[in-house]
């Protein structure tokens, strides 16, 4: 059931991180994979890696920001492969790490962190969904972020943004859902891939995990990219066909704490 034999995906921010991890496991499972991303250089060598065949796994540079760059990825998985089962519109950013709230917040970061994670998604979907309507079939994944269940740590541009991918998860699950189309995505926790380690200023994956793990609620795992990837397969594969409009949330049960009253009643007790 978790197979992807004879499918087609589209994997955006697939050169690094969470996207990577994805594409080894979706090419392991039987899929044919483009990865979509910024970073040249390294997409190629990721499917050096991986590959070859070219047939199996290829890189197209794409900016998801840019419309044409899009309208170009998903024409050139039609042209290659002749259809897209699948797009797991992954790529983001983190935005400015400052602390500094909503007033040390500078507007340009704001637009910048919803170009990449708000409206390169929505370009990912409008021109997956473009070939996948005709097809009456396809899996939409996006990813979102643990910030769009828990809030106060994040800076606001991150976590607005990452909720507004969960809207558009389920408002697009009921307008697509007619045509057989799943639109779901995934929210993970903290994991150590080069954009956690920069943004947070980690220059040891190690290390970050070390912390990652501190907080955890989930003792004794530390989370991954192949965590993620495991649950966007499922996502794209038929063990999930009827499963529609869910963000799930790879966290390890993180969200559902509240640190708060423990930390205070531990204080009044001292
Ligand atoms: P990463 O930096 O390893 O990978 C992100 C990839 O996206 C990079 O290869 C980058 O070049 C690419 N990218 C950025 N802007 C792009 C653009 N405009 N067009 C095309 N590609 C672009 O980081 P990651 O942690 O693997 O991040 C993947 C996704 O996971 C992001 O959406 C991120 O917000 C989300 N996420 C990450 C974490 C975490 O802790 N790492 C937690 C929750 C959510």
């Amino acid at each position: 059931m978790f197979r992807l034999e004879g499918k087609v995906a589209i994997i955006t921010g697939g050169a690094s991180g969470i996207g990577e991890a994805t594409a080894r496991l979706f090419v392991q499972n039987g899929a044919k994979v483009i990865i979509a991303d910024i970073q040249d250089e390294l997409g190629h060598k990721v499917c050096q890696d991986i590959g070859p065949p070219e047939d199996i796994i290829s890189y197209v540079h794409c900016d998801v920001t840019d419309e044409n760059d899009v309208v170009g990825l998903v024409d050139a998985a039609i042209s290659k492969h002749g259809k897209v089962d699948i797009i797991f519109a992954n790529a983001g950013i983190p935005g400015a790490q400052n602390r500094k709230g909503i007033v040390g917040t500078d507007y340009a970061d704001l637009k910048r962190v919803f170009e990449t994670n708000v409206y390169g998604t929505f370009l990912c979907a409008k021109h997956a969904a473009r070939v996948m309507i005709p097809a009456k079939k396809g899996s939409i994944v996006f990813t979102s972020s643990v910030a769009s269940v828990t809030y106060g740590d994040v800076p606001h541009p991150y976590v607005a943004s990452k909720c507004a991918v969960v809207g558009l998860t389920k408002n697009l699950c009921v307008e697509l859902g007619k045509y057989g189309i799943r639109v779901n995505c995934v929210s993970p926790f903290g994991v150590a891939t080069p954009m956690l380690m920069n943004g947070m200023g980690f220059n040891e994956k190690s290390k970050a995990e070390v912390f990652v793990s501190e907080i955890a609620t989930l003792k004794g795992e530390t989370v991954d990219a192949n965590d993620v990837a495991e649950a966007v397969l499922f996502l794209g594969s038929n063990a999930s066909k009827y499963l529609s409009g869910q963000n799930l949330v790879i966290d390890g049960g993180y969200s559902l704490t509240n640190v708060a009253l423990g930390e205070a009643y531990k204080k009044w007790l001292s």
